[in-house]
Protein backbone atom coordinates (compact mmCIF):
# COMPACT_ATOMS: atom_id res chain seq x y z
CA UNK A 1 0.00 0.00 0.00
CA UNK A 2 1.56 3.32 -0.79
CA UNK A 3 1.99 5.90 2.13
CA UNK A 4 0.20 8.35 -0.50
CA UNK A 5 -2.83 6.42 0.52
CA UNK A 6 -2.37 5.70 4.00
CA UNK A 7 -4.76 8.14 6.84
CA UNK A 8 -2.61 9.97 9.00
CA UNK A 9 -2.79 7.98 11.56
CA UNK A 10 -1.27 5.62 9.60
CA UNK A 11 1.54 7.52 8.17
CA UNK A 12 2.58 8.73 11.66
CA UNK A 13 3.23 5.40 13.49
CA UNK A 14 4.92 3.80 10.27
CA UNK A 15 6.07 6.82 8.43
CA UNK A 16 10.21 7.26 8.45
CA UNK A 17 10.74 4.03 9.93
CA UNK A 18 13.40 0.92 8.61
CA UNK A 19 13.50 -1.37 11.37
CA UNK A 20 15.75 -4.17 9.29
CA UNK A 21 18.04 -1.51 8.69
CA UNK A 22 18.64 -1.38 12.30
CA UNK A 23 18.78 -4.35 14.28
CA UNK A 24 15.20 -4.90 13.98
CA UNK A 25 15.00 -2.22 16.25
CA UNK A 26 11.14 -0.54 15.79
CA UNK A 27 12.74 2.81 16.49
CA UNK A 28 15.76 4.37 14.56
CA UNK A 29 18.30 5.00 17.29
CA UNK A 30 20.22 7.49 18.06
CA UNK A 31 23.14 8.40 15.52
CA UNK A 32 25.73 10.14 17.12
CA UNK A 33 28.69 11.54 14.86
CA UNK A 34 30.26 14.41 13.10
CA UNK A 35 33.42 13.41 10.96
CA UNK A 36 32.05 10.63 8.01
CA UNK A 37 34.38 8.11 6.98
CA UNK A 38 34.59 7.24 3.44
CA UNK A 39 35.94 4.09 1.75
CA UNK A 40 38.35 5.88 -0.68
CA UNK A 41 39.33 8.91 -2.38
CA UNK A 42 37.24 8.82 -5.22
CA UNK A 43 34.49 8.76 -2.84
CA UNK A 44 35.04 11.08 -0.63
CA UNK A 45 35.99 14.07 -3.71
CA UNK A 46 33.01 12.96 -5.58
CA UNK A 47 30.17 13.36 -2.77
CA UNK A 48 27.00 15.18 -4.15
CA UNK A 49 26.66 18.26 -2.34
CA UNK A 50 22.73 18.18 -3.06
CA UNK A 51 22.44 14.59 -1.80
CA UNK A 52 21.09 15.59 1.51
CA UNK A 53 20.34 12.03 2.96
CA UNK A 54 23.70 11.25 2.14
CA UNK A 55 25.78 10.31 5.16
CA UNK A 56 28.88 13.14 4.36
CA UNK A 57 29.27 15.31 7.69
CA UNK A 58 27.32 15.95 11.29
CA UNK A 59 25.76 18.73 10.49
CA UNK A 60 23.90 17.51 7.68
CA UNK A 61 22.46 14.69 10.02
CA UNK A 62 22.37 11.14 10.79
CA UNK A 63 20.30 8.09 10.31
CA UNK A 64 18.43 9.77 13.40
CA UNK A 65 17.64 13.44 11.74
CA UNK A 66 16.73 11.41 8.39
CA UNK A 67 14.20 9.49 10.13
CA UNK A 68 12.36 12.52 11.62
CA UNK A 69 12.47 14.27 8.87
CA UNK A 70 11.00 11.64 6.44
CA UNK A 71 8.13 11.10 8.77
CA UNK A 72 7.14 14.44 8.83
CA UNK A 73 7.16 15.37 5.51
CA UNK A 74 5.46 12.17 4.38
CA UNK A 75 2.37 13.11 7.01
CA UNK A 76 2.20 16.79 6.00
CA UNK A 77 1.66 15.36 2.02
CA UNK A 78 5.57 17.24 1.22
CA UNK A 79 8.48 16.80 -0.46
CA UNK A 80 11.38 16.35 1.97
CA UNK A 81 11.55 18.40 5.36
CA UNK A 82 14.42 19.64 7.26
CA UNK A 83 14.56 19.92 11.00
CA UNK A 84 16.57 23.07 12.50
CA UNK A 85 17.13 23.74 16.21
CA UNK A 86 13.90 26.06 16.99
CA UNK A 87 10.81 27.01 15.36
CA UNK A 88 12.41 30.38 15.21
CA UNK A 89 15.30 28.93 12.73
CA UNK A 90 13.05 27.70 11.16
CA UNK A 91 11.36 30.58 10.34
CA UNK A 92 14.30 32.75 10.19
CA UNK A 93 16.22 30.58 7.58
CA UNK A 94 12.93 30.09 5.52
CA UNK A 95 12.03 33.93 4.91
CA UNK A 96 16.43 34.16 4.38
CA UNK A 97 16.53 31.52 1.27
CA UNK A 98 13.78 33.39 -1.00
CA UNK A 99 14.82 37.16 -0.58
CA UNK A 100 17.89 39.49 -1.23
CA UNK A 101 18.81 43.55 -0.55
CA UNK A 102 15.82 45.45 -2.23
CA UNK A 103 13.05 42.50 -2.06
CA UNK A 104 9.26 42.94 -0.53
CA UNK A 105 7.73 40.43 1.04
CA UNK A 106 4.04 39.97 2.52
CA UNK A 107 3.48 39.09 5.94
CA UNK A 108 0.47 38.63 7.89
CA UNK A 109 -0.38 41.38 10.48
CA UNK A 110 -1.28 38.50 12.65
CA UNK A 111 1.83 36.69 12.68
CA UNK A 112 4.09 35.27 15.65
CA UNK A 113 5.68 38.35 17.17
CA UNK A 114 9.06 36.84 16.56
CA UNK A 115 8.61 36.63 13.17
CA UNK A 116 8.06 39.81 13.59
CA UNK A 117 10.86 40.94 14.89
CA UNK A 118 13.02 39.19 12.65
CA UNK A 119 11.55 40.72 9.35
CA UNK A 120 11.96 44.14 10.86
CA UNK A 121 15.21 44.40 12.65
CA UNK A 122 17.34 41.46 10.69
CA UNK A 123 15.70 41.46 6.89
CA UNK A 124 15.12 45.42 7.47
CA UNK A 125 18.84 45.71 7.75
CA UNK A 126 19.57 43.59 4.84
CA UNK A 127 17.61 45.69 2.82
CA UNK A 128 14.28 43.77 2.46
CA UNK A 129 11.02 45.85 2.79
CA UNK A 130 8.42 43.99 4.91
CA UNK A 131 4.49 45.08 4.28
CA UNK A 132 2.44 43.53 6.73
CA UNK A 133 -1.13 42.76 5.48
CA UNK A 134 -4.58 42.30 6.85
CA UNK A 135 -5.08 38.47 7.50
CA UNK A 136 -8.58 38.22 6.47
CA UNK A 137 -7.32 39.89 3.02
CA UNK A 138 -7.87 36.42 0.84
CA UNK A 139 -7.77 36.96 -2.91
CA UNK A 140 -7.42 40.52 -2.38
CA UNK A 141 -3.53 40.00 -1.59
CA UNK A 142 -3.09 40.45 -5.35
CA UNK A 143 -3.63 44.02 -4.82
CA UNK A 144 -0.11 44.17 -2.45
CA UNK A 145 1.96 42.50 -4.74
CA UNK A 146 4.73 44.91 -6.76
CA UNK A 147 7.15 43.77 -8.93
CA UNK A 148 9.47 42.95 -6.42
CA UNK A 149 7.61 40.88 -3.80
CA UNK A 150 9.46 37.58 -3.49
CA UNK A 151 7.27 35.88 -0.51
CA UNK A 152 3.82 35.83 0.96
CA UNK A 153 3.85 34.27 4.45
CA UNK A 154 1.05 32.85 6.07
CA UNK A 155 -0.12 31.89 9.76
CA UNK A 156 -3.73 30.66 10.15
CA UNK A 157 -5.04 31.27 12.96
CA UNK A 158 -3.07 33.90 14.11
CA UNK A 159 -1.65 32.12 16.97
CA UNK A 160 -2.68 35.09 19.62
CA UNK A 161 -6.06 36.53 17.56
CA UNK A 162 -6.75 33.09 16.29
CA UNK A 163 -7.86 34.88 12.90
CA UNK A 164 -7.97 32.60 9.94
CA UNK A 165 -6.57 32.69 6.96
CA UNK A 166 -8.07 31.86 3.14
CA UNK A 167 -4.85 30.22 2.32
CA UNK A 168 -6.04 28.86 -1.10
CA UNK A 169 -7.14 32.26 -2.51
CA UNK A 170 -3.87 33.47 -0.94
CA UNK A 171 -1.85 31.20 -2.75
CA UNK A 172 -3.76 31.18 -5.92
CA UNK A 173 -3.41 34.78 -6.38
CA UNK A 174 0.48 35.00 -5.57
CA UNK A 175 0.69 32.10 -7.63
CA UNK A 176 -0.28 33.88 -10.26
CA UNK A 177 2.03 36.01 -10.09
CA UNK A 178 5.20 33.30 -9.57
CA UNK A 179 5.72 34.00 -5.51
CA UNK A 180 5.92 31.29 -3.24
CA UNK A 181 3.58 30.73 -0.29
CA UNK A 182 5.30 30.43 3.04
CA UNK A 183 3.15 29.52 5.89
CA UNK A 184 3.91 28.95 9.73
CA UNK A 185 2.09 25.75 10.14
CA UNK A 186 2.54 25.15 13.89
CA UNK A 187 -1.45 25.45 15.08
CA UNK A 188 -2.67 23.46 11.74
CA UNK A 189 0.36 20.25 12.50
CA UNK A 190 1.29 18.26 9.29
CA UNK A 191 -1.51 16.33 11.54
CA UNK A 192 -4.59 18.10 10.96
CA UNK A 193 -2.78 20.86 8.03
CA UNK A 194 -2.22 19.62 4.56
CA UNK A 195 -0.21 22.44 3.55
CA UNK A 196 0.59 21.37 0.17
CA UNK A 197 -3.01 20.21 -1.09
CA UNK A 198 -3.94 23.51 0.25
CA UNK A 199 -1.44 25.68 -2.23
CA UNK A 200 1.37 26.35 0.40
CA UNK A 201 4.61 26.26 -1.05
CA UNK A 202 6.78 26.09 2.00
CA UNK A 203 5.46 24.82 5.45
CA UNK A 204 6.93 26.03 8.69
CA UNK A 205 6.88 24.30 12.16
CA UNK A 206 7.78 24.89 16.06
CA UNK A 207 8.22 21.28 16.27
CA UNK A 208 8.70 22.48 20.13
CA UNK A 209 5.18 22.21 19.93
CA UNK A 210 2.03 19.10 19.16
CA UNK A 211 4.59 17.03 17.47
CA UNK A 212 7.48 16.65 20.27
CA UNK A 213 4.38 17.51 22.65
CA UNK A 214 6.10 16.73 25.68
CA UNK A 215 7.42 19.78 26.78
CA UNK A 216 10.89 18.78 26.75
CA UNK A 217 12.87 19.63 23.32
CA UNK A 218 13.28 22.67 21.47
CA UNK A 219 12.47 21.79 17.51
CA UNK A 220 12.10 23.79 13.78
CA UNK A 221 10.86 21.94 10.63
CA UNK A 222 10.35 23.28 7.67
CA UNK A 223 8.57 20.84 4.95
CA UNK A 224 8.59 22.20 1.12
CA UNK A 225 7.28 20.88 -2.07
CA UNK A 226 9.60 19.71 -4.55
CA UNK A 227 10.03 22.78 -6.32
CA UNK A 228 11.64 24.73 -3.97
CA UNK A 229 13.74 22.32 -1.61
CA UNK A 230 17.11 22.61 -2.93
CA UNK A 231 16.49 26.45 -2.91
CA UNK A 232 15.43 26.01 1.08
CA UNK A 233 17.62 22.91 2.34
CA UNK A 234 20.92 24.78 0.29
CA UNK A 235 20.31 28.23 2.60
CA UNK A 236 20.06 25.72 6.21
CA UNK A 237 22.85 24.27 5.22
CA UNK A 238 24.58 28.13 4.61
CA UNK A 239 23.69 29.15 7.60
CA UNK A 240 25.35 26.33 9.58
CA UNK A 241 21.91 25.02 10.85
CA UNK A 242 21.99 21.49 12.35
CA UNK A 243 19.78 19.47 15.47
CA UNK A 244 21.20 16.92 17.70
CA UNK A 245 20.29 13.19 17.19
CA UNK A 246 18.79 13.56 20.52
CA UNK A 247 16.22 15.92 20.06
CA UNK A 248 15.12 14.31 16.88
CA UNK A 249 14.70 11.41 18.45
CA UNK A 250 12.33 12.99 20.99
CA UNK A 251 10.52 15.27 18.07
CA UNK A 252 10.09 11.82 16.73
CA UNK A 253 8.87 9.98 19.48
CA UNK A 254 6.25 12.58 20.20
CA UNK A 255 5.24 12.39 16.29
CA UNK A 256 4.37 9.02 16.64
CA UNK A 257 1.41 9.85 19.12
CA UNK A 258 0.59 12.81 17.41
CA UNK A 259 -2.81 11.54 16.67
CA UNK A 260 -4.13 10.73 19.66
CA UNK A 261 -3.30 13.63 21.46
CA UNK A 262 -4.57 16.03 19.01
CA UNK A 263 -7.82 14.90 18.53
CA UNK A 264 -8.41 14.01 22.36
CA UNK A 265 -7.15 17.30 23.45
CA UNK A 266 -9.01 18.76 20.19
CA UNK A 267 -12.11 17.30 22.50
CA UNK A 268 -10.68 18.69 25.75
CA UNK A 269 -10.66 22.18 24.46
CA UNK A 270 -14.15 22.05 22.95
CA UNK A 271 -16.12 21.05 26.02
CA UNK A 272 -13.55 23.86 27.67
CA UNK A 273 -14.45 26.19 25.27
CA UNK A 274 -18.07 25.98 25.53
CA UNK A 275 -17.91 26.05 28.87
CA UNK A 276 -16.40 29.44 28.94
CA UNK A 277 -18.88 30.62 26.53
CA UNK A 278 -21.62 30.42 28.60
CA UNK A 279 -20.10 31.93 31.52
CA UNK A 280 -20.83 35.33 32.32
CA UNK A 281 -17.16 36.70 32.27
CA UNK A 282 -16.69 35.71 29.27
CA UNK A 283 -17.29 38.05 25.95
CA UNK A 284 -16.31 35.73 23.41
CA UNK A 285 -14.29 32.53 22.56
CA UNK A 286 -11.49 32.73 20.17
CA UNK A 287 -11.64 29.54 18.34
CA UNK A 288 -12.17 28.78 14.70
CA UNK A 289 -13.13 25.23 15.65
CA UNK A 290 -16.47 26.90 17.30
CA UNK A 291 -19.64 27.20 15.09
CA UNK A 292 -19.95 31.08 16.11
CA UNK A 293 -16.23 32.23 14.96
CA UNK A 294 -15.64 33.81 12.44
CA UNK A 295 -13.26 31.93 10.79
CA UNK A 296 -15.12 28.63 10.94
CA UNK A 297 -15.93 27.94 7.31
CA UNK A 298 -12.52 28.54 6.39
CA UNK A 299 -11.28 26.10 9.37
CA UNK A 300 -14.16 23.66 8.74
CA UNK A 301 -13.05 23.57 4.76
CA UNK A 302 -9.34 23.42 5.26
CA UNK A 303 -8.59 22.03 8.23
CA UNK A 304 -8.95 18.27 9.85
CA UNK A 305 -9.33 19.21 13.12
CA UNK A 306 -8.11 22.06 15.36
CA UNK A 307 -5.34 22.62 17.76
CA UNK A 308 -6.03 22.66 22.00
CA UNK A 309 -4.82 26.60 21.77
CA UNK A 310 -7.55 29.35 21.74
CA UNK A 311 -8.45 32.76 23.21
CA UNK A 312 -10.61 34.25 25.60
CA UNK A 313 -11.63 37.41 25.67
CA UNK A 314 -13.08 38.72 28.82
CA UNK A 315 -15.81 41.02 29.92
CA UNK A 316 -13.97 44.24 30.54
CA UNK A 317 -12.31 43.79 34.30
CA UNK A 318 -8.99 45.28 35.77
CA UNK A 319 -5.52 44.05 35.22
CA UNK A 320 -5.53 42.80 38.71
CA UNK A 321 -8.81 40.53 38.67
CA UNK A 322 -6.96 38.85 34.93
CA UNK A 323 -3.85 38.39 37.09
CA UNK A 324 -5.63 36.89 40.06
CA UNK A 325 -8.24 34.25 37.97
CA UNK A 326 -4.88 33.01 36.29
CA UNK A 327 -2.37 32.88 39.45
CA UNK A 328 -5.48 31.11 41.31
CA UNK A 329 -5.28 28.10 38.42
CA UNK A 330 -4.10 25.25 39.74
CA UNK A 331 -3.74 23.02 36.81
CA UNK A 332 -2.95 25.68 34.06
CA UNK A 333 0.71 26.28 34.27
CA UNK A 334 2.07 29.73 33.32
CA UNK A 335 4.52 29.85 30.67
CA UNK A 336 5.66 30.37 27.11
CA UNK A 337 5.36 27.72 24.68
CA UNK A 338 1.98 25.17 23.65
CA UNK A 339 1.43 22.02 22.57
CA UNK A 340 2.56 19.76 25.88
CA UNK A 341 0.55 17.37 27.32
CA UNK A 342 -0.08 20.13 30.19
CA UNK A 343 -2.58 23.29 30.21
CA UNK A 344 -1.53 26.72 30.25
CA UNK A 345 -2.90 29.87 30.45
CA UNK A 346 -1.28 33.22 29.56
CA UNK A 347 -2.44 37.17 29.49
CA UNK A 348 -1.79 38.70 26.23
CA UNK A 349 -1.92 41.75 23.85
CA UNK A 350 -1.41 41.01 19.92
CA UNK A 351 -3.10 44.48 19.25
CA UNK A 352 -0.13 46.06 20.49
CA UNK A 353 1.81 45.05 17.84
CA UNK A 354 0.07 45.19 14.69
CA UNK A 355 0.41 47.95 12.12
CA UNK A 356 -2.03 46.56 9.26
CA UNK A 357 -4.87 46.45 11.00
CA UNK A 358 -6.52 47.56 14.51
CA UNK A 359 -7.19 44.51 17.09
CA UNK A 360 -9.16 45.44 19.51
CA UNK A 361 -11.26 42.89 21.23
CA UNK A 362 -13.16 44.96 23.99
CA UNK A 363 -11.68 43.31 26.88
CA UNK A 364 -8.42 41.42 28.64
CA UNK A 365 -7.23 38.62 26.44
CA UNK A 366 -6.13 35.03 27.41
CA UNK A 367 -4.93 32.43 25.73
CA UNK A 368 -5.32 28.84 26.97
CA UNK A 369 -3.73 25.55 26.55
CA UNK A 370 -5.68 22.83 26.50
CA UNK A 371 -3.55 19.76 27.89
CA UNK A 372 -4.66 15.93 28.31
CA UNK A 373 -5.87 16.33 32.37
CA UNK A 374 -9.47 15.89 31.99
CA UNK A 375 -11.60 18.72 30.99
CA UNK A 376 -14.15 18.29 33.79
CA UNK A 377 -11.02 18.79 36.46
CA UNK A 378 -9.85 22.17 34.16
CA UNK A 379 -13.50 23.36 34.16
CA UNK A 380 -13.42 22.99 38.01
CA UNK A 381 -10.18 24.58 38.39
CA UNK A 382 -11.21 27.63 35.97
CA UNK A 383 -14.37 28.01 37.88
CA UNK A 384 -12.58 28.30 41.29
CA UNK A 385 -10.32 30.47 39.29
CA UNK A 386 -13.20 33.35 38.01
CA UNK A 387 -14.33 33.00 41.52
CA UNK A 388 -10.96 34.63 42.72
CA UNK A 389 -11.02 37.06 39.73
CA UNK A 390 -14.44 38.48 41.29
CA UNK A 391 -12.87 38.86 44.85
CA UNK A 392 -10.33 40.79 43.26
CA UNK A 393 -12.48 43.08 41.10
C1 LIG B 1 6.34 28.74 19.39
C2 LIG B 1 6.06 29.22 18.01
C3 LIG B 1 7.10 29.43 17.11
C4 LIG B 1 8.56 29.30 17.49
O1 LIG B 1 8.93 28.05 17.94
P1 LIG B 1 10.19 27.88 18.93
O2 LIG B 1 10.51 26.44 18.81
O3 LIG B 1 9.72 28.32 20.28
O4 LIG B 1 11.29 28.77 18.40
C5 LIG B 1 6.77 29.81 15.83
N1 LIG B 1 5.50 30.01 15.45
C6 LIG B 1 4.46 29.84 16.29
C7 LIG B 1 3.09 30.06 15.81
C8 LIG B 1 4.72 29.45 17.61
O5 LIG B 1 3.71 29.32 18.46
Amino acid sequence: MSEKKMKPDTVAAHAGRDPQRFSGLVNTPVFRGSTVLFPNVHAYENRDPDDYKLMRYGIYGTPTTFALEEAVAKLEGGHAAVALPSGLAAIVAALAAFVKAGDHILVSDSVYQPTRNFCDKRLRAFGVDTEYYDPLIGAGIAGLIRANTTVVFCEAPGSLSFEMQDIPAIAAAAHARGIPVLADNTWGTPYFFPSFERGVDVSIHAGTKYISGHSDVMMGLIVTNEQHWLKVRRAVADYGYCVSPDDCYLALRGLRTIGARMRQQQQSALEVAHWLQARPEVGRVLYPALDSDPGHAIWKRDFSGAASLFGVVLKPASEAAVAALIDALALFGIGSSWGGFESLAIRADPGKIRTATRWNPGGPLLRLHIGLEDPADLIADLEQGFGRMRQAG
